[in-house]
């Protein structure tokens, strides 16, 4: 029977195929182990998840000239830009404020104390070419103003990240690397050290061994059962936004050897998306499917009524908890509204959201409400209400950026607008259909500072590490915008490293 892998005994098998797994490779090869790679995807499907991403860093700076340091774009015009240090404290802030206090604190100690140098070890030892972010910037008139943390992005998005890792992968013969080869189950010897793995190739099967083993395979945000189980009713119905490969094999393979189950299991990322996004996503959509800017308009449901505070805060505070509500409203969809100068405002934006895909223009509202298949009449008075209840005052997340002189929000209707409460009776009216997006799962196993996977009796489990998203205690409730590509590359190079040098 044919063989599956080359070697007879690896030092680390890295189960997965995404950033996170081939950055652990990486690390794993540079201290000098001998390191298989297997990728559940086939070649033209690789990358997980972070293929479908901008590639935005969220790491701790001190502005332009850090930002000058690791990236390789500046403009001569951007290198004038007021960039706002990010520091270590206000990482920890926003960190803290966005999981509701309820983050495991050592992850995030890890994360933020280890974002600039896992980014800087990326850019410089391995060649990955990072840029400045300039879809975080808007352009106002002659003025190019800076809009956030966010300031690195990897040349060329997820799928520059992901060509530039797997380049650097197959240029570097002694890491194996098997697609279409999915780890199914761990071995472990009478000890309970893990010594390897069965893996699945085309229906062959074969144990492979190794002094141990990464798990790198993401959660389980695109395994229906999995998500009616532990996130409820209808997350069955919800479409996927990323790879179509996150089954959750890597936690139920540790769980069967007694890992400790971790984090906001009920829990997950999940976006507004065009409601005619393809299923299983396309790796060429990218994130062209996202729909983010409600902030600038009004969210309503088939009944035309509204159901979130579009104004509440700013987009990556609010974006990765509001998907969700579209799948809790009748017929499991919804309709972002925005009038003439809404729409001009998006266009401003820096993330392009509303560029394509599918929506609907219309002189009135009630036509719009026609076209929808929504009561006219109950549309007009949800929009009626809202501009009748607007009003000084409020949050100011974009105002002030788009060049209006004052914030406004609309208080007194249920829910309110609290912030970027502009009017909305200016034709013509655009609307976007939207349904939930699921992006990724927050449960996940429990890990401690060296990556070491815990048991249920809270001890290491030897010779099993794991990195990336299918870490648990990262995230509850709440995500922040480009954390999760920041948490991988620092868990690639703590894990990498120790899965190496604890086994020799
Ligand atoms: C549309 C979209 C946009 C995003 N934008 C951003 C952004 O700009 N910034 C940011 O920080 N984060 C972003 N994210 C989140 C980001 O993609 C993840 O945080 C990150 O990719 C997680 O990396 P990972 O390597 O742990 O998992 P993944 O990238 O999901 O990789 C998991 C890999 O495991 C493989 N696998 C699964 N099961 C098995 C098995 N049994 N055997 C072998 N292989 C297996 C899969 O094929 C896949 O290759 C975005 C996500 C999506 C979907």
């Amino acid at each position: 029977m044919t063989r599956i892998a080359r070697e007879d005994l690896y030092d680390t098998i890295v189960v997965g195929g995404g950033n996170t797994a081939l950055l652990t490779a990486l690390k794993a090869h540079e201290v000098g182990g001998k390191v298989l790679i297997l990728e559940k995807a086939p070649k033209e499907l690789r990358g997980g998840n972070g293929y479908f991403t901008t590639g935005l860093y969220r790491i701790v700076h001190n502005g332009i000239e850090d930002i000058m340091r690791l990236t390789s774009n500046i403009t001569e015009e951007e290198k004038n830009l007021q960039i706002k240090p990010y520091t270590a404290d206000q990482f920890f802030t926003d960190y803290t404020v966005a999981t509701e206090g309820l983050v495991d604190p050592e992850m995030m100690e890890l994360i933020i104390e280890n974002s600039t140098a896992a980014v800087e070890w990326m850019a410089t030892d391995q060649g990955i070419e990072m840029e400045f972010g300039a879809g975080t910037t808007v352009r106002l008139g002659d003025t190019l103003v800076h809009v956030g943390s966010l300031a690195i992005q990897s040349k060329g998005g997820g799928a520059g990240l992901s060509d530039a890792i797997y380049g650097r992968i197959e240029e570097t013969p002694a890491i194996e690397l098997l697609y279409e080869t999915a780890a199914v189950r761990l071995l472990v010897d009478d000890t309970g050290k893990v010594y390897g793995v069965t893996a699945k190739q085309k229906g062959r099967i074969q144990d492979i061994k190794a002094k141990s083993v990464v798990l790198a395979c993401g959660g389980f945000e695109s395994n229906p059962a999995w998500r009616a189980r532990y996130l409820g009713k209808d997350w069955d119905m919800c479409k996927v936004r990323g790879t179509r490969f996150n089954m959750g094999d890597g936690l139920k393979m540790a769980m069967d050897i007694g890992a400790q189950p971790f984090g906001n299991w009920s829990g997950c990322h999940a976006i507004f998306i065009d409601s005619e996004s393809p299923q299983p996503a396309l790796l060429e959509d990218g994130e062209s499917t996202s729909k983010r800017i409600y902030v600038m308009g009004l969210v309503v449901n088939a009944e035309g009524k509204r159901f979130v505070d579009e104004g509440e805060d700013t987009i990556d505070l609010t974006y990765a908890r509001y998907g969700q509500h579209a799948l809790k409203q009748p017929g499991r969809i919804a309709f972002q509204i925005f009038d003439k100068l809404g729409h001009e405002r998006i266009q401003k934006f820096p993330v392009q959201d509303y560029l394509g895909g599918t929506y609907v223009q219309c002189d009135t509202i009630e036509e719009l409400a026609e076209e929808l298949a929504v009561d006219p009449e109950a549309l007009k008075k949800t929009v009626d209400e809202y501009n009748a209840a607007i009003k000084p005052g409020g949050k100011l997340p974009y105002h002030h950026l788009l060049g209006e002189k004052e914030d406004l929000q609309a208080d007194g209707i249920k829910p309110p607008k609290s912030g970027n409460a502009f009017p909305l009776d200016t034709p013509p009216f655009y609307a976007f259909p939207v349904c939930c997006g699921i992006t990724f799962t927050f449960g996940g196993l429990k890990v401690n500072r060296r990556g070491q996977v815990i048991d249920t009796a809270d001890e290491p489990i030897p010779g099993l590490y794991a990195a990336g998203e299918i870490i648990g205690g990262l995230f509850y409730n709440n995500y922040m915008g480009a954390t999760g590509l920041t948490a991988g590359a620092v868990f690639a190079r703590i894990t990498g490293e120790n899965a190496i040098k604890d086994c020799q």
